[in-house]
């Protein structure tokens, strides 16, 4: 099953938090963007973000992969506090291949990627081909407004920083 993870941080050492989802899936990685600088999405009086996207493939259920992601959340001590809120890390379900789903514990694809210059940048960057529901991501990048895509800073790939 090939998933597209997007994964972001924005407490305590941020790269080192990240690397713990690069390490994870060190052998489903098919393909990976640059870690990306970003301004807080949604709500905006918190620290920036570090975000990349992973595409991977894995043998697993969409909620195996979930809670896989969740305990790499766990791991790095993720106290919810604020909808939106500052966190150690998150690891979202972007889109998984020939699978879509509408429950409270699993919406696939992500309901909010087609808005998320912090998604559809990177992940445009690990798969210049990449689509969502149908759409071209470089499409969707294309109506998002140019102040959101101009807040966007890579920074390299994870292996540099
Ligand atoms: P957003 O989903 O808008 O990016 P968030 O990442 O801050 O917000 P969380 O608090 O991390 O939201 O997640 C809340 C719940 O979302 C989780 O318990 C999880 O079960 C559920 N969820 C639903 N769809 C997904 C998905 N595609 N990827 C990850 N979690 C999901
Ligand atoms: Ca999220
Ligand atoms: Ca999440």
């Amino acid at each position: 099953m090939r998933a597209v993870l997007s994964i972001g941080s924005n407490m305590d050492d941020r790269v080192k938090l990240l690397k713990t989802v690069f390490d994870e899936f060190s052998d489903d990685i098919i393909a990976a963007s640059p870690v990306y600088s970003t301004p807080p999405w949604g709500v905006e009086d918190q620290d920036e973000f570090l975000n990349a996207v992973i595409i991977v493939d894995v043998e697993q259920t969409p909620l195996e992969l979930l809670h896989r992601g969740q305990a790499l959340e766990q791991a790095a001590d993720r106290v919810r506090v604020r909808h939106w809120g500052p966190r150690t890390l998150d690891v979202d379900i972007v889109e998984i291949e020939g699978f879509s789903s509408n429950t409270d514990e699993l919406t696939v694809p992500h309901p909010h990627a087609a808005q998320r210059a912090f998604v559809l940048i990177p992940w445009m960057a690990a798969d210049v081909h990449a689509t969502l529901a149908g759409q071209p991501v470089a499409g969707l990048i294309g109506m998002l407004p140019q102040a959101d895509i101009d807040g966007i800073k890579v920074l390299g790939r994870i292996e540099e920083l």
